[in-house]
């Protein structure tokens, strides 16, 4: 049962017996008024590559024809009743897909690529943050130490870190404030490396303040680091998604507003955007996986996200609602 953790007992305890030797202070200080944690036995992690490719997957197997490989650079439009509607996109080697509707779901990509094709967004309503990923490869005999051990989050740092894969690699990353730069490239959606990022300097800080036993930064040290990446959240105001019509344009969804936690919904968001896309309401929480909600057609609504600036505080950064107190990191486009 998820429950507080107010003793280092408590807090041995969800760690694997094979880890618990060598947990940090950070861990076992609980009581005392020094801290206090939070385990979800029912929490967990999913492979995010593995899960994303199933998708697809998933699709073909249920008839959709998948076309990988392809940037669209514009839309085709038409007009009814005086209104443009989209009828189609054109990609970037001059093939084009007709459609009677388009969904826009290009991530961070979304606000350039409708900018790109004049179909502007309110400034401001979606915006790309830059974030940091950091992998370490783990040599198995200390990998194996950490199999089991739940995914980790300081809510004074905002970063977080997940059991190490099969093939001892182990993820972490700061979900904190992130930086302005650099702005996603639209010609590319290759993820540059970060090595300079202040923030990878700070996570082995941290990892290591956690797990001593990784000796970071010792010439004998058991992990190394196996890549960094900058990636991009695409942020709303109050971090609920925007799935929702194009205000101006007929026949175009833009879903998108991820705000960072796009993956953990995966299993979610098709029913959200085809919900939306067909109009389907649901009121009753008897059946709550069809259909939206009122709530939800609201929070999701580009309505809603307009207005968002008399909700939230705008002379905070986007992102301030975040935990987290490690400062904003910019990063030049040059040093990547
Ligand atoms: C460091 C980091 C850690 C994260 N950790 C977590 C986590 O622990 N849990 C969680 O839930 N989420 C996490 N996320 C967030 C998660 O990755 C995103 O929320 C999610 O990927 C957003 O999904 P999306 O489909 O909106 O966009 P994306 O996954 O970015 O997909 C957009 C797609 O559109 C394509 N595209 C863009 N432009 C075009 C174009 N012109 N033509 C054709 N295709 C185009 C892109 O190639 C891409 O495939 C993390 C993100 C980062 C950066």
């Amino acid at each position: 049962m998820a429950r507080t953790i107010t003793s280092a007992e408590e807090s041995e305890q969800v760690f694997p017996a094979s880890l618990r030797l060598h947990l940090d202070p950070a861990y076992t200080s609980f009581g005392d008024q020094k801290q206090v944690g939070y385990f979800n036995p029912q929490a967990g992690w999913v492979h995010a590559r593995e899960a994303t490719f199933a998708v697809p997957d998933e699709a073909q197997r249920l008839g959709a024809t998948v076309h990988s490989n392809v940037t669209i650079d514009k839309f085709l439009m038409t007009e009814t009743h005086g209104k443009p509607r989209v009828c189609g996109a054109v990609a970037s080697d001059g093939r084009q897909f007709h459609a009677d509707h388009i969904i826009v779901a290009a991530g961070n990509w979304t606000p350039s690529l409708l900018d790109r094709c004049k179909l502007l967004l309110p400034p401001g309503l979606l915006k790309p943050s830059a974030h940091c990923v950091l992998t370490l490869r783990i040599q198995p005999e200390v990998a194996r130490l950490f199999r089991g051990m739940p995914v980790v989050f300081d809510m004074n740092t905002g970063m977080y870190a997940f059991e190490p894969s099969a093939d001892g690699i182990l993820k972490c990353a700061i979900h904190g404030t992130g930086a302005s730069t650099p702005t996603p490239n639209s010609a590319t959606n290759a993820f540059p490396p970060a090595d300079q990022h202040p923030h990878v300097d700070a996570m082995l800080r941290e990892l290591q303040n956690m797990y001593p036993l990784l000796r970071l930064g010792e010439p004998d040290s058991p992990a190394q680091i196996h890549f960094t990446r900058i990636c991009w959240y695409c942020d709303t105001r109050d971090e609920n998604f925007l799935i929702d019509f194009h205000p101006d344009v007929d026949g175009l969804l833009v879903a998108s507003g991820d705000s960072g936690y796009g993956l953990k919904f995966l299993p979610l968001l098709g029913r959200l955007v085809a919900s939306r896309l067909l109009h389907i309401h649901n009121d009753s929480a008897i059946v709550p996986d069809h259909g939206l909600s009122a709530h939800q057609r609201q929070v999701f609504s580009f309505d809603h996200h307009q207005h968002a600036d008399a909700r939230v505080n705008v002379n905070v950064p986007i992102d301030s609602m975040r935990i987290g107190d490690l400062p904003p990191a910019k990063v030049s486009s040059s040093k990547l």
